[in-house]
C-alpha cells in the first residue's frame, strides 16, 4: 500500500512509522521546515528549550507502545507542586503524600483536611486501570465539576483552576471535567518526565524509523481526497491518505465548521547563576489572572538537565494572546523572587493554535470518526488533546487500515530484508 500522510507531528509520524515497519510505502508531507509540530524545542544559549511547557506522562498507556523513554534520557519532575501567592509572598506545597510521605503535613497545612480527603478520593477514582474511561461518560465543565466534588472555593481558585488552565492552555478552562480527571489519573499513576534534548526528541525518535526520502518538509498540502494530496496545484496519487494536521487546518481542508477560538501560550526564558527553585517542580501562581497577574507558572528545566556552563534557565509561562514584554514579565516576577532583577532575558517562545477545542457536551475518548469521505483522520482533535490522545488517534487509523499496532518501540524497527542464499 502507498500511503500519503499529511502532517509531520506526533500523529503523522507515529502513523507513518508503523506503516513503514509493516512494509508499506509512505510519504509524509510537512508544511514546516522541520518535523515535530507542536512538540517543538529550540536552542537558547546552546541549551534545548521547549516551545511551551511540555511533559510526558509515563502513565499514558500508548506512550510505552511507541516511545523508548530510556533512549531519550527522560528525567522525572518532582511530583509535588508549589503554589505562590505573590501579593502575600506566601508559598503552599501540594504533595502526593502516598508517594512522598514527607509532604503529608505541609500538604495538609496548605489545603486543610477536608480538601485533602477529597483530593485523595479523586486520585483513587482517577487512577483506575483505564485512565481514559472517564472520557466515555457525560461530563460537566472543569469548573462546575470541581465545585461539585466539594473542593473549597479557595482551593479551586488558588490551585485547581490555575493547574487546569495550564494543562488545557485555556484561562477559561472550557474543557470537560472528564479530561481533568484523565490527567489527574495520569499524574497519580506515573511520573511527568522531560527528555534531555527537549520534547522534540519524541517525534524525532519516531521519524528515525523512516527512510529520510519519505519525509518531505516545507511542503504545504492544499487539498486532500481519499486517494490523493495536492501540492502547488499538482495532485499526488496514493492508495490511502491520512490527514494528521491540527484542528484549524483539518477544518479548512475538510470544510468543517469549528469553534473559532484559539488557545495560545507564550514562555519567557531568563538565565541566572543560581536556580530560584530547589526542586524541579512547577511553581504555580495562586493569584493567576490573565490581565492582573498573567504569569501562570515558572519552572527551571536546568534542574533536570543541567546546562554545561552551570547556569540555570527560568521559564515563565503565560496563556492567551500575550502583548507582555520580557521586561514587564521580569518586573512582575520580582514579587515571586527578589533576585529576578538580576536575570538575563534569553528568548521567548509563542505557540498559536496550541490545543484543539472539544465541546464540553461531547462524550467519548474519540471525538471525530476515523474516516471522513475516505480520508483517514488522525491528530489530537480527533480524540482528546494530549500525547495519549494523539498516539491513540494514530492507532485508530492503523486499525482502520488493518496494520498491526506496535507493542513496544522495538516493533517500529523495520525487519532487515532476508538474504536468500542458493
Ligand atoms: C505548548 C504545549 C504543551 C503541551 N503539553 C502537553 C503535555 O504536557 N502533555 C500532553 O500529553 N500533551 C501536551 N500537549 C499536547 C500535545 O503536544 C499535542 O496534542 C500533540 O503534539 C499533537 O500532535 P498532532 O500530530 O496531532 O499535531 P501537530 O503537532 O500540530 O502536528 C501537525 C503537523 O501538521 C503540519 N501541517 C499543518 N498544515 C499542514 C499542511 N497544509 N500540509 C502539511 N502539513 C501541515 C504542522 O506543521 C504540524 O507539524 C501540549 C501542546 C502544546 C502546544
Amino acid at each position: 500500500m502507498n500511503v500519503g500522510v499529511v502532517g509531520g507531528g506526533l500523529a503523522g509520524l507515529a502513523t507513518a512509522s508503523a506503516l513503514h515497519a509493516a512494509g508499506h510505502s509512505v510519504t509524509v508531507y510537512e508544511a514546516a521546515a522541520h518535523i515535530g509540530g507542536r512538540m517543538g524545542t529550540v536552542t537558547m544559549e546552546g541549551h534545548p528549550v521547549d516551545v511551551g511547557f511540555h511533559v510526558l506522562h509515563t502513565a499514558y498507556p500508548a506512550l510505552r507502545r511507541w516511545v523508548d523513554l530510556d533512549a531519550l534520557d527522560a528525567v522525572a519532575m518532582d511530583p509535588s507542586t508549589e503554589v505562590i501567592l505573590p501579593s502575600q509572598g506566601k508559598r503552599l506545597l501540594l504533595g502526593d503524600a502516598l508517594r512522598r510521605p514527607s509532604t503529608l503535613f505541609p500538604t495538609l497545612r496548605s489545603v486543610g483536611p477536608f480538601n485533602a480527603l477529597r483530593l485523595l478520593r479523586w486520585r483513587q477514582r482517577a487512577r483506575g486501570r483505564d485512565i481514559e474511561a472517564p472520557l466515555d461518560r457525560p461530563s460537566q465543565s472543569i469548573d462546575a465539576g470541581l465545585a461539585n466534588q466539594g473542593f473549597s472555593k479557595a482551593l479551586r481558585q488558588r490551585v485547581l483552576q490555575p493547574l487546569f488552565a495550564g494543562i488545557t492552555l485555556d484561562p477559561e478552562r472550557n474543557e470537560r471535567e472528564a479530561f481533568a480527571t484523565f490527567t489527574w489519573g495520569a499524574m497519580a499513576k506515573g511520573n511527568m518526565v522531560m527528555p534531555k534534548d527537549g520534547i522534540v526528541a519524541v517525534p524525532r525518535q519516531l521519524a528515525s524509523h523512516l527512510l529520510p526520502a519519505s519525509l518531505r518538509t516545507g511542503v504545504a498540502v492544499e487539498a486532500v481526497d481519499a486517494n490523493g494530496v495536492t501540492v502547488d496545484g499538482t495532485r499526488h496519487e496514493h492508495d490511502k491518505v491520512v490527514l494528521a494536521v491540527p484542528q484549524h487546518v483539518a477544518a479548512q481542508l475538510l470544510d468543517i465548521t469549528i469553534d473559532p477560538s484559539e488557545r495560545r501560550t507564550t514562555t519567557m526564558v531568563y538565565a541566572t547563576d543560581a536556580a530560584p527553585l530547589r526542586a524541579a517542580r512547577l511553581l504555580l501562581n495562586g493569584e493567576y489572572d490573565p490581565t492582573a497577574s498573567p504569569v501562570l507558572h515558572v519552572h527551571v528545566p536546568t534542574l533536570l538537565h543541567p546546562r554545561a556552563d552551570g547556569q540555570h534557565l527560568v521559564v515563565a509561562t503565560l496563556l492567551g494572546e500575550s502583548d507582555h514584554t520580557a521586561e514587564d514579565v521580569q518586573e512582575r516576577l520580582l514579587s515571586w523572587f527578589s533576585e529576578a532583577s538580576t536575570w538575563r532575558f534569553v528568548g521567548r517562545t509563542d505557540v498559536r493554535h496550541a490545543l484543539p477545542t472539544i465541546p464540553t457536551h461531547h462524550v467519548g475518548r474519540d471525538h471525530l470518526p476515523v474516516d471522513v469521505d475516505g480520508v483517514l483522520l488522525a491528530g489530537d482533535h480527533t480524540t482528546h488533546p494530549s500525547v495519549q490522545g494523539t498516539l491513540r488517534s494514530a492507532e485508530r487509523v492503523l486499525e482502520a487500515l488493518g496494520v498491526p499496532l506496535p507493542q513496544g518501540p522495538q516493533d517500529l524497527q523495520r525487519p532487515a530484508a532476508v538474504e536468500v542464499t542458493a
